[in-house]
């Protein structure tokens, strides 16, 4: 194996073969970084242990203080690769999702403390900004790894129209707005990867705001983005549905810690998930490996999505131990 690349060993006939994600040459603009603690941060550096080069697209009021986290050296310890380099980002653009243009954005947005000095955030503007860093066809490799519900700690019963429809349009149509825009940017092979969540489909007590709804639409425009930028471009487009994990946004709905909890006495794994374990799947879905995976959603999450009834914390051991209640 050379310097890059994930690689799998396996055994065939009698022969060691190692089966590699190579992303050598590739560029990935992964839109939702602002620390380390996310699965966005992980899918980076999966990619770019790969070998792909890494454009971040960061919230403009948390771009501050990311950038601060960086050159303060605060997130080394996570930058460093496997080869003994660090993660490099090629650029950090500043990136508001809830935009299609600069137009879009209100004039106290634009005028306020954290937009200003920002130039083009829009989605429009992380496009002019990748061709005139990098040329008519700047970008391999899409990550939507982002999501936004201003009213998430409250239930749908209370939720506004203002709320719902802003985490549908920040973390869901975000997606078909950047598909629309950076899919002509693309080389052959490209591919658009988002994650979601299982609310959109079971009820999870406390991820509010219309959150879940957000994620339903995010799962079926996977879907139908997939066949269009399939017929149009060529594109494959996928999603991740990870298990829960404490990141910073997680931690906004006050019941990440519970979730957890519960998948680690629910699911078939009894383990927490890692973003490691997302970011190594998600950089095998950008990967030519996947060229026949487009319009999934696959889950990354321990096989909690496969259970119908939680176990009983009490007789969580399986199979049930001779002789006890559960056994009878
Ligand atoms: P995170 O906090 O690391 O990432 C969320 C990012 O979204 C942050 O960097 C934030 O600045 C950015 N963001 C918020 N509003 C934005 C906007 N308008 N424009 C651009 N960026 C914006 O948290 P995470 O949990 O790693 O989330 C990443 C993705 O994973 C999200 O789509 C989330 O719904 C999904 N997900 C998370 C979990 C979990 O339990 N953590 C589970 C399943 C899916």
């Amino acid at each position: 194996m050379g310097s890059h690349g994930l690689a799998l060993t396996h055994e065939i006939g009698d022969k060691p073969a190692v089966l590699k994600i190579d992303l050598t040459g590739r560029r990935a603009f992964v839109v939702g970084i602002a620390d380390d603690g996310g699965f966005g941060f992980a899918i980076a550096k999966a990619l770019a242990e790969a070998g792909a080069s890494v454009v971040a697209g960061t919230w403009p009021p948390a771009m501050g203080i990311f950038e601060k986290l960086l050159e303060r050296g605060k997130l080394d310890a996570s930058r460093h690769m496997s080869d003994g380099s660090m993660l490099q980002f090629e650029r950090v653009y500043p990136v508001d999702a809830a935009y299609d243009t600069l137009e879009d954005a209100p004039q106290s947005v634009r005028e306020s403390k954290r937009y200003a000095s920002r130039g083009d955030f829009s989605v429009s503007g992380a496009a002019a900004r990748l061709v005139s860093d990098f040329g008519d066809k700047p970008l391999d490799i899409v990550i939507h790894c982002l999501a936004n519900g201003p009213e998430v700690h409250l239930p749908l019963l209370k939720t506004s129209r203002a709320g719902y429809l802003a985490a549908v349009g920040v973390s869901a149509y975000s997606l078909v707005s950047m598909v629309q825009r950076w899919a002509p940017l693309m080389r052959p092979g490209a591919s658009f990867l988002s994650l979601t969540y299982l609310a959109s489909e079971r009820v999870i007590p406390g991820y509010g705001g219309g959150m879940h709804a957000a994620k339903a639409a995010l799962e079926s425009d996977t879907r139908v983005l997939a066949y269009e930028a399939g017929r149009e471009y060529g594109i494959r487009v996928n999603t991740i549905s990870a298990g829960p994990y404490a990141s910073r946004a997680a931690s906004v709905t006050g019941i990440i810690d519970d979730v957890v909890a519960y998948y680690e006495i629910n699911a078939p794994i009894q383990q927490k998930l890692t973003t490691l374990e997302v970011a190594n799947v998600a950089a095998f879905l950008s990967s030519s490996l996947a060229t026949g995976i487009t319009g999934a959603t696959v889950y990354v999450d321990k096989g909690y999505h496969a259970m119908g009834k939680g176990a009983d914390p009490e007789k969580s051991a399986y199979p049930p131990e001779k002789g006890s209640a559960s056994n009878k």
